[in-house]
């Protein structure tokens, strides 16, 4: 008897400082779905909607996991496939157009736990290129591969493959047209400035109750670019970064200055070397280097203890996060 009772009392001794330890880490996660000309007169209230649906059940589900004790990797996946697979965002079916009339696909994914990193560029015919990165960093001795070769490893790791003809959609297609079209006509035209050009990439940051950062970032790159061209969402310090040490950075915009100002390394060295909170490396970063270079995008992130990091230089960026016990929120543009 006296056993059965030692016995019960260690039993809930340990499920207590379990369940405390638990609880004392807050899970918080935070995704973005790409910046630009974000102006609520350049969304009409009915795409409005439809970003703040999907967006709001990405973040639902990547709670979902982490609450239940998934891990951040799990919830990145879970968080961009959904992004990936809406029409909506620059990112798997929805995918910009290249030059040439292709979609060439980037991503990216960072552990802030171990600093291993995996990514893969120029991809055609991957459904979802984050399931690619998590394979190149898990399953490879590499962290970035590209193309054909890319493609061949993930179709070795059971990755689903489609026909390029599945990253057709017309509005992007119209998009390429007109950004060919005011090419032609204005040699010194910059399609970054018009009305129509929004980044759109997805990438999410998650923190989960074992206190390990995840980043994901993953993007069909920018409309019109040159076939063959990387951005920086696959460049390991310029798009994408995590670590466990600082914080989690996932960001998007006008790739060309966010690898020449490597922006999210930079946040997270302001942070490890000199002591900066999250946003105040991030503002540093993206309202003073960048701006100085004439580099338009933004960032998401997180630090460890949770605190949630949204900062951009654009017109708007679609946005939104969840903590411990919170509806998610979900923000486009300036200041809603
Ligand atoms: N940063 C991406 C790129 O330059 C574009 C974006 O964020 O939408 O490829």
């Amino acid at each position: 008897m006296k056993n059965i009772l030692v016995f019960t009392c260690s039993l809930f001794f340990l499920m207590h400082i379990f369940s405390n330890g638990l609880n004392a880490q807050n899970v918080a996660l935070v995704i973005h779905g790409g910046a630009g000309n974000v102006t609520k007169e350049n969304i009409p209230d009915s795409l409005e909607i439809q970003y703040r649906n999907v967006m709001t059940k990405a973040l639902n589900l990547g709670y979902d996991i982490l609450n239940r004790g998934g891990s951040s990797q799990d919830a990145v996946k879970a968080v961009i496939n959904i992004m990936e697979d809406s029409p909506l965002f620059n990112a798997g079916k929805g995918a910009v157009f290249t030059n040439a009339g292709t979609n060439e696909l980037d991503a990216a994914v960072m552990d802030g736990a171990t600093l291993k990193a995996g990514a893969v560029s120029g991809v055609r015919h991957i459904k979802n290129p984050i399931d690619a990165a998590i394979a190149v960093m898990s399953n490879s001795q590499h962290v970035l591969l590209y193309g054909v070769g890319a493609e061949e490893f993930a179709k070795s790791q059971g990755i689903t493959m489609v026909d390029s003809s599945y990253f057709f959609t017309q509005k992007r297609f119209d998009q390429l047209k007109k950004a060919r079209e005011k090419e032609e006509s204005d040699q010194g035209f910059n399609y970054t400035q018009h009305p129509d050009f929004k980044f759109g990439t997805v990438g999410a940051v998650a923190l989960d109750l074992n206190g390990n950062i995840f980043v994901g970032t993953s993007t069909g790159g920018m409309t019109n670019k040159r076939y063959g061209r990387i951005g920086d969402t696959p460049i390991i310090g310029a798009g994408t970064y995590a670590n466990n040490n600082t914080c989690g950075l996932s960001a998007t915009g006008h790739g060309e200055f966010f690898m020449r100002a490597v922006v999210t390394h930079d946040i997270s060295a302001l942070m490890e070397y000199k002591g900066l909170s999250i946003q105040e490396a991030a503002d540093v970063v993206i309202h003073e280097k960048l701006v100085k270079m004439g580099g338009e995008g933004g960032v998401v992130g997180l630090d460890t203890l949770g605190n949630i990091m949204m900062s951009f230089n654009s017109a708007g960026m679609f946005r939104g996060y969840i903590k411990k016990d919170d509806q998610p929120v979900v923000l486009i543009f300036r200041d809603k």
